[in-house]
């Protein structure tokens, strides 16, 4: 990749063999063929995209492949988390398949965390292991799902039950992308940047509660500096632990919680991942509070951020919960290891851990003292 013309931010994610760049910067998608030409073993790609994304950017993305002479086929699937179905996922592979899509060509997710998880799947799968690049275009996906290699499909059991790690050739996160995503699905976005911050960097926790309102208006050097700050951070703990074996849970910050909330509304609109996130989070810092773990002024300074930026920061901003329908909820969930819960707790902004502490008992009357019912 010698002959990039546009200016843009670079990371690597160091991982051996499959190490990649992820590349943050403006009207990216407009030059995607100067990224992506020098990788293609014969002049062909395949772009899978739902039907929103494709109304904002599909004819962005196939003008610059096509300028750049290479022919283009594309997939176009309906928006939505129940796009990322076994039913999708058979659609997309006989589709790749009768266009006798190759292991060493380059199939393209175009879209948000739906589109990228799925593709990314049918990529790990397909021939056994296709290159794939992610063009993420939500917040969500420009700041996590797109980078770390974590694909997959939901199912009748739960969510991302089936799926494979698959690492991406190259990320395109085009921050331009960005302004036409509505203003709900930026916030949830912006849940996930707050996480970097509270989980394992102090200054950059300071410097959103600084400049978030700046990074939602989308200005160019605030939007790119979140965004590039979140990739770091996820690309370093990735490198140190690509299958979850230990650190990367700390990237589960609140999310004991926000998949309980999510559960119990159904996983819809109602509630989106990011707000379920968003409230996870402000929740375990008060339970750190409460085991006088971290202080009281941190716990209140992430609360406070959450609320002002306009994400859910207390139980009852989302609605009425039973503590029991809660916890049995956590029980069920995948970071559930030989019965014991694992939480992410906070020794302060910036300090997160992994905690086995904190017993059913203990968890009942912390969710009542928040807001649950009894
Ligand atoms: P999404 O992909 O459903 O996108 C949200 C909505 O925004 C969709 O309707 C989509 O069509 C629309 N959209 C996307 N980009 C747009 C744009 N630029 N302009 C206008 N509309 C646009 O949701 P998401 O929040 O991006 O992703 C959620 C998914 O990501 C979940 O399935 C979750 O499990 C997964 N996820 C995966 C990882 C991972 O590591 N793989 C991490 C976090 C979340």
């Amino acid at each position: 990749m010698t002959d990039i013309k546009i200016s843009s931010e670079k990371i690597k994610v160091a991982l051996e063999g499959r190490s990649y760049d992820i590349f943050i910067g403006d009207g990216l998608i407009e030059n995607a063929a100067q990224f992506i030409s020098p990788m293609l073993e014969r002049p062909r790609c395949w772009i899978i995209t739902d039907s929103d994304v494709a109304t904002h950017h599909l004819e962005t993305l196939i003008n610059s492949l096509e300028q750049a002479k290479i022919d283009v086929a594309h997939k176009i699937l309906r928006p939505g988390e129940g796009t990322k179905s076994f039913a999708s996922l058979g659609l997309v592979c006989d589709w790749l398949l009768e266009e006798k899509v190759e292991r060493s060509d380059i199939i393209i997710a175009l879209g948000g965390g739906v589109i990228g998880d799925l593709t990314g799947f049918a990529a790990a799968i397909l021939k056994r292991g296709t290159r794939f690049v992610q063009i993420p275009t939500t917040l969500l996906a420009q700041v996590d799902s797109s980078v770390g290699g974590k694909t997959g499909i939901n199912v009748t059991h739960g969510k991302n039950l089936i799926g494979a790690f698959h690492q991406p050739d190259l990320v395109l996160a085009d921050t331009r992308a960005l302004s036409t995503l509505p203003r709900r699905q930026l916030l949830a976005g912006f849940a996930e940047i707050i996480k970097y911050g509270a989980l394992g960097d102090n200054s950059f926790f300071k410097w959103l509660e600084k400049n978030g309102d700046d990074v939602i208006g989308l200005k160019p050097e605030a939007i790119t500096h979140a965004v590039k700050r979140s990739c770091e951070m996820k690309a370093e703990i990735v490198a140190r632990d690509e299958r979850e074996a230990g650190d990367r849970a700390l990237l589960n910050l609140g999310h004991t919680f926000a998949h309980a909330f999510e559960a119990l509304t159904g996983y819809g609109d109602r509630l989106l991942h990011g707000e379920a996130v968003a409230l996870g989070m402000a929740m375990a810092f008060n339970l750190s509070r409460d085991l006088n773990l971290c202080s009281a002024e941190d716990a209140s300074r992430v609360s406070t951020l959450i609320d002002r930026i306009g994400l859910p920061a207390y139980i009852e901003a989302i609605g009425r919960f039973n503590a029991d329908d809660l916890i049995n909820v956590m029980g069920q969930d995948k970071k559930v290891v030989a019965g014991t819960m694992r939480f992410i707790l906070a020794r302060q902004i910036g300090e997160a851990f992994i905690s086995k502490d904190v017993t059913p008992n203990l968890l009942r009357s912390f969710l009542i003292s928040e807001g649950a019912t009894e």
